[in-house]
């Protein structure tokens, strides 16, 4: 039997069976694409069938694989983060448009950590904090920046609860924004990740709020809050952002054209 030939027997999506052949072969899906002809190397196969099994149980490629791309780079996931999505690229570029020469960041909920060591891999002169709530997140986040040579902070931390003091230039987070009765939580990749980082167990808007009310006495004057949120929340989280009293506030659309990222600039009264 040829490669081209096992992929589709294997009744994966193209792509997945792909990215988990090549995992298992430990060559890049463009020499596969290149050797689909090739008498396939029974050890590969061997190793091959079972994680395609799993795939086809349901689990998300990225934890078979143990790792997802995020802004060109690979990030170590395990199902005690979420794993990282193209969306999330987008509050990335907000915030480092925004974050000024040595700006003082911080990422609220950091999960796998690839919003601030992103951050800090583009712009080495940021200054860059990140907490999340669950340790196992933490020991994740923590082992992605030792590999990926990223300098952060990182604190255990209910929000800005273990911050004392501080002050930041641009605080970033995508929060659980999933309200507890949406269906999505128990289809397709959603099922296998942790539900603490997908749902705040209520409106949807619980974390936000909290997000939100704790900013202003954190962010330094003309200072950027900007958070992730669900496809029908962007009017919402601007109403909370203007009677918190920020400026500028306002919603970015991703690659779908959705209303995903929303924003404002805390201007001390
Ligand atoms: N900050 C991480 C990410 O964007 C984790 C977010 C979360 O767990 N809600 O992927």
């Amino acid at each position: 039997m040829d490669y081209s030939a096992l992929l589709l027997q294997s009744g994966l999506d193209k792509i997945d069976a792909q990215v988990l052949f090549s995992h298992c072969a430990g060559k890049n899906r463009a020499w596969l694409i290149g050797h689909g002809q090739d008498e396939v190397d029974p050890a590969h196969a061997k190793a091959f069938n079972p994680l395609a099994a799993r795939r086809l149980a349901g689990e998300p490629v990225a934890y078979i694989v143990g790792t997802r791309e995020f802004f060109g780079r690979d990030f170590v996931v395990n199902s005690s983060v979420l794993i990282p999505r193209p969306d999330t690229e987008l509050l990335v570029e907000l915030a480092l448009e925004r974050a000024g020469e040595g700006a003082r960041v911080l990422d609220l909920g950091t999960g796998s950590g690839c919003i601030p060591i992103t951050l800090k891999l583009e712009r080495l002169d940021l200054d860059v904090s990140a907490v999340d709530l669950s340790p196992a997140a933490l020991i994740v986040a923590q082992t992605n920046a030792s590999q990926l040579d990223a300098a952060i902070r990182f604190f255990q931390s209910d929000w800005y609860q273990a911050l004392g003091d501080a002050c930041f230039d641009v605080i970033v987070s995508n929060p659980p924004y999933i309200e507890q009765n949406d269906h999505h939580l128990s289809e397709g990749d959603l099922r296998f990740e942790p539900r603490s980082a997908l749902s705040d167990e209520g409106d949807g808007l619980v974390h936000i709020r909290s997000i939100i009310s704790g900013a202003s006495s954190r962010l330094s004057e003309n200072g950027w809050l900007l958070f992730e949120h669900g496809w029908d929340q962007s009017a919402a989280c601007r109403a909370l952002l203007d009677a918190a009293g920020f400026d500028e506030v306002q919603s970015w659309r991703d690659l779908s054209g959705i209303e995903r990222v929303t924003g404002g600039r805390w201007k001390a009264s």
